[in-house]
């Protein structure tokens, strides 16, 4: 029988990556349009995750899946981390997002861009019982934009197990094979058929 999981995300492309990811023993079923959006306030990835997958189980009485997703600077600290949406002010804005974060690397030398995203994927069951997975890929942050491809921090992301392109210069499929959200999706598929 196929394992059918409601999504917490509301984002079509989202939903279209992880639905190819965890493959036909699972249906994605939509977000009801009737949840209003979760505030994601917890202090860290997985927290908010459990938020989102919690919100969605109880209005639905059906398991949920969530993700969370954070850049970590070591220059900077681990930022902006579990603020990666919200780096720049409340309003999410990616490109002054972006801007934020090449300013306050600036003058930081090359070898000291080391950052990493890092993504926890979440299902929520009804009975209270969870599956939690981590997905991380390592990588620099460059001086300035490259690439139009992806979103977010991708134009300034190279990650080192790639060949020196920026997420945003990679295709989709080359991105997801090495991505955070690829590696913790593929861990959640494999958690699950266990
Ligand atoms: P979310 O938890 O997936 O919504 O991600 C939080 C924030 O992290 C997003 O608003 C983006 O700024 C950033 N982010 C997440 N995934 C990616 C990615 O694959 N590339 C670039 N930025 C990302």
């Amino acid at each position: 029988m196929r394992l059918a999981l409601v999504t917490a995300t509301a984002n079509p492309h989202k939903v279209e990556e992880i639905s190819a990811i965890l493959g036909d023993a699972v249906e994605l079923l939509p977000r009801p349009d009737e949840v209003g959006d979760v505030v994601e306030d917890a202090d860290t990835l997985e927290g908010n995750a459990r938020l989102k997958a919690v919100a969605i189980c109880d209005a639905t009485g059906q398991a949920a899946v969530a993700d969370d997703t954070g850049l970590e600077v070591d220059a900077l600290g681990g930022a902006p981390g579990v603020h990666s949406a919200r780096y720049a002010g409340p309003d999410g804005d990616a490109a002054a997002n972006l801007a934020k974060l090449l300013r306050e690397l600036e003058g930081v030398p090359a070898a000291e861009r080391t950052a990493r995203f890092r993504t926890v994927a979440l299902v929520r069951r009804p009975d209270g019982s969870e599956v939690v997975t981590h997905g991380v890929v390592e990588g620099l942050i460059i001086e300035s934009a490259r690439g139009t491809g992806g979103f977010g921090y991708d134009p300034v992301f190279v990650p080192v197990d790639g060949d020196g392109a920026t997420f945003a210069e990679m295709g989709d499929d080359a991105k997801n094979a090495i991505s955070h959200r690829g590696r913790a999706f593929r861990a959640l598929r494999d958690a699950l058929a266990d």
